[in-house]
């Protein structure tokens, strides 16, 4: 069993796949060629957004979408300490600072509630530091609830949402990639829109800020590429990569649906069992993850084995909160209680549209008979 199958998922589409990357081998235009565009044209429609600029990765995106809004040295930028470390590495990849805030209990995203205390704690002059809240999509589960927008816009913050695993999902009508004034996402192969390497993307509504996107990921370009105007990036998605995703650009509605479908049916019969994190009403997840949080470190190691001995995989998301890494040192003094009991606990399932019917009740009948 695969925790992810991207085999299967390509076998589906193999031909389609191979007709749209021959077209590229054809025409040879390997950067920026027209699949790129046609891509961008098609992600902004999807997510609702009015520009979307491709980009290398969903770190390059983040670490992009602060530099068009100036962040630096000297600025600090709210985040999570419950995700990939990619998150909180772009802000001081800028010259910024992060400053954790914990997570909510039953979604696992940034918690308001918190987040409104730490603005109402901190001095004045800590708090003119603090330009945006840089949001995540933890697991597909969208983070920029209207709470979270009201902070921001009543503390004069930018909302940027890390969407990287959280293409796909929405609030009611109101996709994921769509929230704050930019919002990024990652192309890696396992995220729910994955291609074959390296891809990201930078979605925004504002004209000003996409032109200067747009210059900052090739090299600060001005009218072109040796009219430097600023310092930029060498950050563009390949031309195949935009094919492939291109192709499965078009699949990926259907693969939502039976993520969603598997979804319920893990609830319908751990969540009795296993606590995982709760949709809001409204709320779709992209499910780039199903996690369960189990008692203690001992009983994951314990389910782990036993799901491995029956070949079914495993992964923990995140064993470290960012704060505890060895990177971010001078955060750990910082208590984050809800990320760092989560980080002990937590297990994540497989999770793909390519699991068949009796891999998922091996799965939820072996988790079953664990806890029996
Ligand atoms: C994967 C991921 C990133 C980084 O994306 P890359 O394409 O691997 O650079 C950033 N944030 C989150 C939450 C992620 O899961």
């Amino acid at each position: 069993m695969e925790f992810i199958d991207l085999k299967s998922q390509f076998l589906a589409n193999e031909t389609a796949i191979r007709n749209r990357i021959d077209k590229v081998l054809a025409h040879g235009s390997y950067i920026m060629g027209p699949e790129v565009k046609e891509l961008e044209k098609k992600l902004a429609s999807f997510v609702g957004r009015k520009h979307t600029i491709t980009c290398a990765n969903g770190t390059d995106a983040i670490q992009l979408a602060l530099m068009a809004l100036d962040i630096g040295p000297g600025d600090k930028v709210i985040t999570t300490p419950f995700s990939f470390f990619a998150t909180a590495e772009a802000i001081s990849i800028v010259g910024a600072s992060p400053l954790f805030v914990d997570i909510d209990m039953a979604t696992f995203n940034l918690c308001s509630k918190r987040l409104r205390e730490k603005l109402n704690n901190i001095s004045e002059s800590e708090k003119a530091k603090i330009k945006a809240v840089l949001s995540v999509d933890l697991f597909g589960m969208p983070s920029c609830t209207e709470e979270l927008e009201d902070i921001c816009r009543d503390n004069k913050l930018w909302l940027i949402e890390d969407a990287a695993q959280g293409f796909g999902g929405a609030i009611n009508n109101r996709k994921n990639c769509s929230f704050g004034i930019i919002s990024t996402t990652s192309f890696f192969p396992a995220k729910p829109l994955g291609c074959y390497g390296d891809g990201g993307a930078i979605f925004v509504d504002d004209d000003k800020l996409e032109a200067i996107l747009r210059s900052l990921r090739v090299h600060g370009k001005g009218r072109d590429k040796y009219d430097n105007v600023r310092i930029g990036l060498n950050s563009r998605l390949d031309t195949l990569q935009a094919a492939i995703l291109l192709e499965k650009l078009k699949i990926f509605e259907d693969e939502l649906k039976l993520r969603a479908n598997l979804a319920d049916k893990y609830y319908c019969n751990l969540s009795s069992i296993l606590t995982s994190p709760s949709l809001p009403k409204g709320f779709t997840s992209s499910w780039a993850q199903y996690t369960l949080l189990t008692k203690n470190t001992a009983e994951r190691h314990a389910l782990m084995d036993y799901l491995h001995s029956f070949d079914i995989p495993t992964a923990i998301y995140y064993p470290v909160p960012i704060h505890l890494s060895k990177a971010y040192e001078k955060y750990k003094s910082e208590p984050m209680p809800v990320s760092e009991d989560y980080s002990r606990r937590c297990l994540s399932i497989p999770m793909h549209p390519y699991l068949t019917d009796q891999e998922q009740q091996l799965i939820i009948q072996k988790i079953k008979e664990f806890y029996a």
